[in-house]
């Protein structure tokens, strides 16, 4: 049976009605994949600001006595050799986008991206990069931090770069929410027509935002993922401004809650307080309705049919193809884009 949607606002969609037979035994492979995948994600704005309250307590301050760096893939620059930060003294710390940056006193800056399997850890005895997962150790006169790396597709990088203008090159350039306007927000938002979901998790537009927390601010906001940026009206596009903040704050909060004074070491797991993210089929926690989930480039948008699609159930198969033409094959693609 075909059927017509068409939301207000959004690309006009023609679309089949969306179980893409769960029984079918590819398909269980698939979700069983997607499932195990959604236990991992990369961090984000708010996970990245308790990695860095972490570390500041730590090792601002404190000398890099050693250095070990074992993933042949880790080390993206040669270009001043990784070892000039060894004996040099962590000054400060700085978020880039969603990536953390150590700042050293000889102005150069150790640069690590998680991507979506590399986690930070901390331990105040000696530790060496001796285990299957783990990528890099830092000693410093204090602890060892260490780097980690679940999986086969090794995707977290270190950098090391020169001052400011080193930083800047890594900076895919995409706005801090908190610290623009609403004029400016908006102004970004619809620098061009993209999809609400594309746009939100573009690096080059916002900055600490991917997959799973605008899953959480589209669904504060009561809008649908598939709205084109062009076509919103003023009053959604300033509550989705204030829905960003507020979502972002929330989580930092939570997960901040969550370490106390340990070492955050959950992070980025799954989490079921989430409102829709990762809770494809369970219910809604404002109106009880269904979670639903779009599929598109080994990704997966989650939404709240009743409170963000006007109680419309948008197809899996055309909200795909949307989804799909609207972004580049893989969300580390997306990720890795520089700056346009
Ligand atoms: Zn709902």
């Amino acid at each position: 049976m075909k059927q017509h949607i068409a939301v207000e606002g959004e690309a006009d969609l023609r679309a089949e009605p969306t179980d893409v037979g769960l029984t079918n035994p590819t398909t269980s492979n698939l979700c069983k994949r997607f499932g195990a995948k959604r236990q991992r994600k990369m961090p984000e704005l708010p996970d990245i600001v308790v990695y860095m309250e972490a570390l500041e307590q730590r090792v601002v301050g404190h000398v890099l006595e050693n250095l070990e760096v074992r993933g042949p893939s880790l080390l993206r620059t040669a270009d001043p050799p990784v070892y000039s930060v060894q004996g040099q003294r962590v000054t400060a710390l700085r978020r880039i986008g969603k990536r953390i940056a150590f700042g050293f006193d000889n102005d150069l800056w150790l640069v690590f991206h998680l991507m979506i399997a590399g986690r930070l850890h901390w331990s105040q005895k000696k530790k060496t990069a001796d285990g299957r997962r783990t990528l890099a150790a830092f000693d410093f006169d204090n602890g060892t931090l260490t780097l980690t790396e679940a999986g086969t597709r090794k995707r977290a990088s270190l950098h090391l770069v020169r001052g400011e203008a080193g930083l800047a090159a890594l900076d895919p350039g995409g706005v801090d929410v908190f610290a623009v306007s609403l004029d400016q927000f908006s102004a970004v938002l619809t620098s061009a027509n993209h999809t609400l979901k594309r746009a939100l998790t573009d690096p080059r537009l916002f900055s600490g935002i991917g997959n799973a927390y605008s899953d959480e601010i589209l669904f504060h906001a009561q809008l649908s993922p598939v709205l084109l940026t062009q076509r919103m009206k003023p009053e959604e596009i300033k509550r989705l401004y204030e829905a960003t903040k507020q979502t972002l704050t929330l989580w930092t909060e939570n997960l901040r809650k969550e370490s106390g004074t340990k070492f955050p070491e959950k992070v980025t797991a799954f989490r079921d307080e989430m409102a829709v993210h990762g809770r494809y089929g369970k219910p809604c926690p404002r109106c009880g309705a269904k979670v639903q989930r779009i599929r598109y480039a080994s990704n997966e948008t989650d939404y709240c049919p009743h409170c963000q699609t006007g109680g419309k159930l948008l197809a899996d198969r055309s909200l795909s193809r949307l989804l799909r033409q609207d972004w580049p094959r893989t969300p580390e693609e997306l990720e890795e884009r520089r700056r346009a």
